[in-house]
C-alpha cells in the first residue's frame, strides 16, 4: 500500500479562505475586526520568523494586527504591564507572546497574566482545564490543526484506536485530550506513550491513527506501524541547511518506509506545520466573536 498524502498546506489554505470570508461578513454586519497582538522579546531568528508569519497571516485575513518588538533585556515587570494593557485594549482579542522567552523571564507568570479570553494559544490553565472538562472555548493550535487534518481528510475518529507518542503540554497531552472527548470529531480510544512506555511498538502497532510528537528523527519506523494506519507526523527535526540557507527538515517518522504501510500520512514539511498558524487565526476570530457576544 502506498499512503495517500494528507496535504496540510492545502487544508490550511481552505480554512484560511473560510476565515477570510467570515471576517468580511463580521466587518459588514457588525463592524467587528478581529485583533491580534504579537509580542516578541529579542531577535532569535527562529522566533522572528514564526512571529512574522503570524503577523503576515493575520493581515492577509483582514485582522487588525499589532506587532510589539521588545529588547531581550525587557524586565518581567515591564512585560507584565504590557500584557495588562493589552488585556484591557478592546481592539485586541488575542494576545500571543512568542516562546521561548529569555531566561530571566518567568514564562508561567507571563502566560498566567494573559486574560484567558484573549489566550488564543490556549496555554492558560483556565483554558487547559476547560479543555479537560469538555468545555473549551479555544483548542491549542497544533493539536487543533491535527484534529482538522483528520476530519477534513475523512478519517473516522469515532471509536478509533489512537496512539500518541509524546506527552508535552503543547502537543501530546492536548491532542490525547481532544480526541478522547465525548464530541463530534473525537470519541477515540486513546493511548499516550512516552520515554517510560514499556515496548512502544506493541502500542503503536494497535493504532488506527498514530500521532507522533517525540522530536526524534525516525522515532517511528515501518515495523512499528499497522498496515493501513493513518500516520500524523508532528516532528520537526533539522537535518541540514540548503545551499540557499533554508533549513532542511524531516519529521519523527521514517517517511519513505512508513508510507508503504500506512493508508494516509502527513509529509514533513507540508503536513501539520501549516495548520498551526491557521488555528491561531481561527482562535482569534472566535475570541472576537465571544467578546462581541456573537459566539
Ligand atoms: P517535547 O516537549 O520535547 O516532548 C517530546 C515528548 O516525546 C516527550 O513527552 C518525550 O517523553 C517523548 N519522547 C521522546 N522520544 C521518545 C521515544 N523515543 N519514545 C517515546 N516517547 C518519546 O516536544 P514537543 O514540544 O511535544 O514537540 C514534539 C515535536 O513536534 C518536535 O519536533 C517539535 O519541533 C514538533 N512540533 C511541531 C509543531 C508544528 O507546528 N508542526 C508544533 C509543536 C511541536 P518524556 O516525557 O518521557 O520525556
Amino acid at each position: 500500500m502506498t499512503a495517500k498524502l494528507i496535504n496540510g498546506a492545502e487544508i490550511a489554505r481552505q480554512i484560511r479562505e473560510e476565515i477570510k470570508q467570515e471576517v468580511i461578513q463580521l466587518k459588514a454586519k457588525h463592524n467587528l475586526v478581529p485583533g491580534l497582538a504579537t509580542v516578541l522579546l529579542g531577535a532569535d531568528p527562529g522566533s522572528l520568523s514564526y512571529i512574522t508569519g503570524k503577523e503576515k497571516t493575520a493581515r492577509e485575513l483582514g485582522f487588525y494586527s499589532e506587532r510589539i518588538d521588545l529588547p531581550e533585556t525587557t524586565s518581567q515587570k515591564d512585560l507584565l504591564s504590557l500584557i495588562e494593557k493589552l488585556n484591557k485594549e478592546p481592539k485586541i482579542h488575542g494576545i500571543l507572546v512568542q516562546m521561548p522567552l529569555p531566561e530571566h523571564i518567568n514564562e508561567s507568570e507571563v502566560l498566567y497574566a494573559i486574560d484567558p479570553r484573549k489566550d488564543v494559544d490556549a496555554f492558560h490553565p483556565v483554558n487547559v482545564g476547560k479543555l479537560m472538562i469538555g468545555d473549551a472555548d479555544y483548542l491549542p493550535c497544533t493539536p487543533a490543526g491535527i484534529q482538522q487534518l483528520l476530519i477534513r481528510s475523512g478519517v473516522k475518529i469515532d471509536g478509533a484506536e489512537v496512539v500518541v507518542v509524546g506527552r508535552s503540554n503543547i502537543v501530546g497531552k492536548p491532542i490525547a485530550n481532544i480526541l478522547m472527548q465525548k464530541n463530534k470529531g473525537a470519541n477515540a480510544t486513546v493511548t499516550l506513550c512516552h520515554t517510560h512506555t514499556r515496548d512502544l511498538a506493541s502500542h503503536t502497532h494497535r493504532a488506527d491513527i498514530l500521532i507522533v510528537a517525540a522530536g526524534k528523527l525516525k522515532a517511528v519506523t515501518a515495523d512499528m506501524v499497522k498496515e493501513g494506519a493513518v500516520v500524523i507526523d508532528v516532528g520537526v527535526n533539522q537535518i541540514g541547511t540548503s545551499t540557499s540557507g533554508k533549513r532542511i527538515i524531516r519529521g519523527d517518522v521514517d517517511f519513505d518506509a512508513v508510507k508503504e504501510k500506512a493508508s494516509m500520512i502527513t509529509p514533513v514539511p507540508g503536513g501539520v506545520g501549516p495548520m498551526t498558524i491557521t488555528m491561531l487565526m481561527l482562535n482569534t476570530l472566535k475570541a472576537a466573536k465571544l467578546a462581541a457576544g456573537l459566539a
